[in-house]
């Protein structure tokens, strides 16, 4: 059986550290148990009472009667090791330390280590240290010490927070908004239960409809993203990850290493998972609502009615902004609206957004537009925005839920109502009892509709993807081995640009060719048989980026002028390695430059970006990221994702740039960094790209070790 089972629904419950007062931390977790309602039994743990509360208590767990299923841990942090060993003996199925002191603190690191260790040991299963506790309002259990959660209404929203005290901030804001709350748990310091282990067990219930998380950071977050995409395709999960503030690794080997923060690489592997990330507790809590009232849209084309036109602009602009589309409405549709609302002198503009104005006076009108937004076969959604009026508000309410109660509202629908003072709050109420979402101001229900759609976005993707035949580029193994094994055998592990190119060429990935040189004189051979101009380069292990020092001259033709430039980029060479040598390649003609780079993260693993390349990309920041591997649906939409990727479709006479070669690109690398894992990062910047093809004329390859 599922052991987060026995927590979420454990025939008995042992408070170890129960107290009788009831401003302790004892005494409220044994308060919130009893004042929940919960049907198991007790047993209070504490050697100093015979009852606490009327209940009878118990000197040790060792001494109860029966075995029991969950230990409630909140006795001084010294003292939870031997409370952990206890529980384990009596044959607790788990324990929850409600107690602090641990990781946390400076001086609880030994004692956490000691606790992981004796859960080790004896197989319990531990939940915290440092925690809030969880609830199951299926089963009135309430194991924290917040007595007042007993007010969360039962519904669909599981919870998983990394801290207690954000878990009862959004426990609160969702009773606030009428969403009600399945299971919650806080994880605190994440022992051995982790959230991919709650994910699981989340996935599985099917009173939980909708997933939230919150996380501040997290050790392993594959295995959490292993689990998501288990379940995304058929339940939503909605993440909120803080952006903390990440130092910028400027000394990284390569523009990829300086380019990835966390905070990218989670919001990517949110996105690969399935994930939908937003960036607010009130977005998260938007969010939560609309999953759990709407249907899943078709598609991202809204049909909007609006009391007042502002409210219009707003939710338009914010809507389209996170990739909703404004409907074009069907002729017919224009046509019965016109008839509906010409009376109404104020409807001129005949089109998406459709302004009731004061057609607002006559029920029927509203209703009447509504059902024509409803019916067109351009809209996949609908919303409709009014602010508060006491003559004019009643109308709009009960035009919504009349359409409701006729079963009219067939597409996902949202109204933005505010309302002072609670004057419409029993009715809102209402229509949000009716499935249909209410928010307060156009931006934040813009917000929410985007993500409901992205979710439709999300299953759809999922299963073109699974029908997706996996893809690995052909590799010629034996001789990327061989490149590797010569670089790791002279004891190095930087690859110059002709190794690293050489070893892209075993996957099949177009270079300009590079030949190493001696002397002036074979410059000039080389430069015949390749075809002038020319490049020349250094090539050394200890100068990574080459142009800093004028290691790279380009554009060289003619035999005095190479000659000229072999002496002198030899001389600045010297300065930085004794051993330093020359290259020469073809001049490549200009395209437009991009970079395309892999890293091995230590905690997401290999990771791939792409971005417009040259100097500025480190300023602009604009690049995307995946994770690897690879498939070819998300090599093209991380392109097509960046800002500048008007620059590749023909932006001001520009060349329109086939995408093709560049996916190519991107699967060749997600082949060579996932089989070779001895790859730390890899650099191919630039990449120029041309109409119809794409060639690296620079790479720069860092191997563990
Ligand atoms: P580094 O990145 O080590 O400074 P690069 O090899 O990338 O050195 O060269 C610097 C710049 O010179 C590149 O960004 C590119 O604009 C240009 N360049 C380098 N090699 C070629 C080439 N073969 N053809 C055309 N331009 C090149
Ligand atoms: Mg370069």
């Amino acid at each position: 059986m599922d052991l987060l089972n026995y927590f979420f629904n454990p025939k008995s419950v042992a408070v170890i550290g129960a107290s009788s007062d009831s401003y302790k931390a004892g005494g409220l977790c044994l308060m919130s148990l009893l004042q929940c309602g919960y049907k198991g039994t007790i047993y209070p743990i504490n050697p100093h009472h015979e009852e606490i509360f009327g209940v009878i208590t118990y000197p040790s767990v060792t001494e109860l009667p029966e075995t029991f299923d969950i230990g409630l841990i909140v006795v001084p942090s010294q003292a939870v090791k031997e409370a952990v060993l206890d529980c384990a003996r009596a044959g607790a199925k788990g324990v929850i330390i409600i107690s602090s002191g641990f990781k946390e603190a400076e001086t609880g690191q030994e004692l956490e280590k000691e606790i992981l260790q004796s859960a080790i040991e004896t197989g319990v299963k531990i939940i915290g240290p440092n925690t809030l506790g969880l609830i199951n309002t299926a089963c009135s259990l309430n194991l924290s010490f917040v007595p007042f959660l007993k007010e969360v209404p039962r519904g669909p929203i599981g919870l998983i927070s990394q801290s207690g005290g954000v878990c009862m901030l959004v426990l609160y804001a969702l009773l606030n908004e009428n969403i009600g709350t399945s299971k919650a748990v806080a994880l605190g310091n994440r022992c051995n239960v982790e959230f991919s282990d709650i994910l699981a067990h989340f996935g599985s219930d099917p009173e939980i409809k909708v997933v939230l998380m919150y996380l501040e950071g997290i050790e392993n977050p594959r295995l959490l993203l292993e689990e998501a995409k288990k379940i995304t395709m058929f339940k939503p999960v909605v993440a909120y990850k803080v952006r903390g503030s990440e130092a910028v690794n400027r000394a990284a080997f390569s523009h990829t290493g300086t380019l990835t923060g966390s905070f990218y690489l989670y919001q990517t592997a949110f996105r690969d998972a399935g994930i939908i990330g937003v960036t607010s507790i009130d977005e998260l809590i938007d969010t939560a609502k609309i999953l759990s009232l709407s249907p899943i849209p078709r598609g991202n084309r809204v049909g909007i009615a609006t009391v007042q036109a502002g409210l219009g602009i707003i939710f338009t602009s914010v809507a389209e902004q996170e990739g909703l589309k404004l409907a074009e409405l069907e002729h017919s549709t224009i046509e019965a609206l016109d008839n509906c609302l010409s009376s109404m002198a104020r409807y001129t503009l005949h089109s998406n957004p459709i302004d009731i104005t004061f057609g607002v006076s006559d029920k029927q009108i509203i209703i009447q537009t509504l059902r024509l937004i409803m019916q067109d076969n351009n809209v996949d959604m609908v919303a409709l925005l009014n602010t508060h009026h006491p003559e004019y508000t009643p109308n709009i309410l009960e035009a919504v839920e009349q359409l409701a109660a006729a079963g009219e509202i067939t597409k996902p629908f949202v109204l933005m109502q505010d309302s002072p003072a609670e004057a419409n709050d029993s009715k809102l109420k209402d229509i949000e009892r009716k499935n249909i979402p209410v928010y307060r101001l156009p931006d934040r229900m813009a917000r929410a509709l985007a993500n409901l759609y992205r979710y439709a976005d999300i299953r759809q993707k999922k299963e073109t993807i699974i029908s997706e035949q996996s893809s690995q580029a052909a590799l010629d193994e034996a001789k990327a081995k061989f490149i590797l094994a010569g670089v790791e055998q002279e004891g190095r592990n930087v690859l110059t640009e002709p190794e690293a190119k050489e070893f892209l060429s075993t996957a099949g990935i177009s270079v300009t060719p590079v030949k190493t040189i001696e002397s002036s004189e074979e410059a000039c051979r080389a430069a015949a048989s390749l075809g002038t101009p020319v490049v020349l380069k250094l090539v050394s292990p200890l100068i990574v980026h080459k142009s800093d020092i004028g290691g790279v001259m380009l554009n060289l033709a003619g035999e005095k002028e190479i000659k000229e430039a072999y002496e002198e980029i030899i001389l600045k060479g010297r300065c930085f390695d004794p051993l330093v040598r020359v290259s020469i390649q073809p001049m490549a003609p200009p395209g437009i430059e991009v970079i395309i780079g892999a890293i091995t993260d230590n905690q997401f693993g290999p990771v791939i970006m792409f971005g417009l390349g040259g100097t500025t990309v480190e300023v602009y920041h604009d690049v995307s990221f995946r994770l690897l591997p690879l498939n070819t649906l998300a090599a093209r939409e991380m392109i097509q994702e960046i800002k500048g990727f008007s620059l590749l479709q023909g932006y001001r006479g520009r060349v329109v740039v086939n995408l093709e070669p560049i996916v190519d690109i991107l699967m060749k690398i997600s082949t060579l960094v996932t089989t070779f894992t001895q790859i730390k990062e890899i650099d191919m910047n630039p990449v120029i790209v041309y109409p119809n093809k794409a060639l690296v004329v620079d790479s720069r390859i860092l191997l563990t070790g």
